[in-house]
């Protein structure tokens, strides 16, 4: 049997996959596993930020790998107290939990408004407030903070206490707060709902809000996180500072890591064996985060991804069939006009281009050390299959 026999064989079908076994691939080109050369556009939904194996990364989680690999949490880890330090000191925020993944970021987000509430006000208020059209993962829990219905099915009985308001109304967002609300959580920009990037004026009124009630504001930045939309993160756009902050694709280069940070009045919310994982806080995997963070977090790199973006949209813009472009940075939504994106992705594929979609809309979400050739490459590709697509 080969890759894609045995895939179809033994592994669950949770998910449609493209006709394409990739075997390698270095910065944002990749080759499967006939040699056939692909631009990558999609960086496994954002995970690989600088590319396919990165030297300086490869390196860094190699040497760590030989160094020590795992420890459990009952020992202090030289690199993640310095990812820690280096996240806070960042973003300042005072302390940080680490996971693997970002609905378990999401969890412990949730878990820490809660505790938070309960110390404060007793058990009552609980309710954590989402966004229609919002993702946060796929725990029993995340399901339920999804504020789309497509979701709540199956898993019954889910996880209570989540209330969905419309994106950018600020009027419908103050009439679902009351007494019992603890905290609201959202995207900056609502990556898998289709690159709806929220209004700053609405996330402003809404943090404002939320401050004079003592509703905890949790920002989802597991996908805009890390230097996605040319900051480090996608709030810092906005102006505004969340109370917690969730992030994990883009962090660890390629490898498993899931953050919740917190600002100073939640840093000593959570005691010994209120919340962990087992493989939280792994050296090589902080190692491999470290190195990203250390190239990424540095106003020459973050200006390229703002370069590159605007370059990239006015290029996509000149494409006879593209709608409209939503972007910030290297995030980016393209409408069409007519075409079905979902089959446009899949032609793009058999073109040599890896590209995502997020509902209707083409999705890109590039390494962030792509190069203008590639990128050239890529609006080629996307014009040529819309052309063949006539
Ligand atoms: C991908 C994603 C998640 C879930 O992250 P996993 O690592 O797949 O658990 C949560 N929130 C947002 C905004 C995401 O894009």
């Amino acid at each position: 049997m080969n890759t894609k026999e045995k895939d179809q064989k033994y592994i669950m079908h949770t998910y449609g996959r493209y006709d394409v076994a990739l075997k390698s691939g270095k910065g944002a080109v990749a080759y499967d596993e006939n040699g056939k050369k692909y631009i990558d556009v999609s960086s496994g939904i954002g995970v690989n930020s600088l590319g396919y194996c990165n030297d300086g990364w490869v390196a860094a989680i190699s040497k760590q790998a030989g160094t020590i690999q795992h420890m459990s949490n009952y020992f202090y880890c030289e690199q993640a107290s310095n990812l820690a330090e280096k996240l806070c000191t960042l973003a300042d925020m005072a302390k940080v939990c680490f996971g693997n993944s970002g609905a378990e970021a999401n969890e412990c987000a949730i878990k820490i408004a809660r505790k938070y509430s309960f110390d404060k006000y007793g058990k009552d208020r609980n309710r954590i407030i989402t966004l229609n059209n919002s993702f946060h993962g796929r725990t029993v829990t995340t399901l339920s903070a999804t504020g789309q219905e497509v979701f709540h099915n199956y898993f019954f009985p889910f996880t209570q206490g989540f209330d969905y308001v419309d994106a950018n109304d600020i009027q419908q967002l103050k009439n679902a707060v009351t007494d019992k609300t603890c905290a609201v959580l959202f995207e900056v920009i609502q990556g898998e709902g289709g690159v709806n990037i929220l209004d700053k004026d609405y996330v402003q009124q809404l943090v404002k809000f939320c401050n004079e009630k003592d509703v905890l504001v949790i920002v989802d930045e597991v996908q805009t996180g890390i230097g996605r939309t040319g900051k480090l993160f996608a709030y810092e756009n906005l102006g505004i500072k969340p109370d917690l902050v969730t992030m994990a694709k883009g962090l660890g280069g390629g490898l498993p890591i899931g953050v919740c940070m917190c600002g100073d009045n939640l840093k000593d919310v959570m005691s010994p064996s209120t919340h962990g994982t087992t493989f939280g806080a792994n050296p090589v995997v902080c190692a491999g985060a470290n190195y990203v963070l250390d190239t990424v977090a540095n106003a020459d790199f973050l200006e390229e991804v703002n370069k590159k973006g605007k370059y990239l949209e006015t290029k996509l813009r000149k494409i006879d069939g593209v709608k409209n472009v939503r972007r910030m940075g290297l995030m980016v939504g393209i409408e069409l006009e007519n075409d079905d994106a979902h089959q446009i992705a899949a032609k793009c594929v058999e073109n040599g281009l890896l590209i995502i979609t997020a509902k209707d809309l083409l999705r890109m979400l590039p390494p962030l050390v792509i190069n203008y050739d590639e990128l050239d490459e890529a609006v080629n590709i996307i014009e040529k299959t819309l052309k063949e697509n006539r």
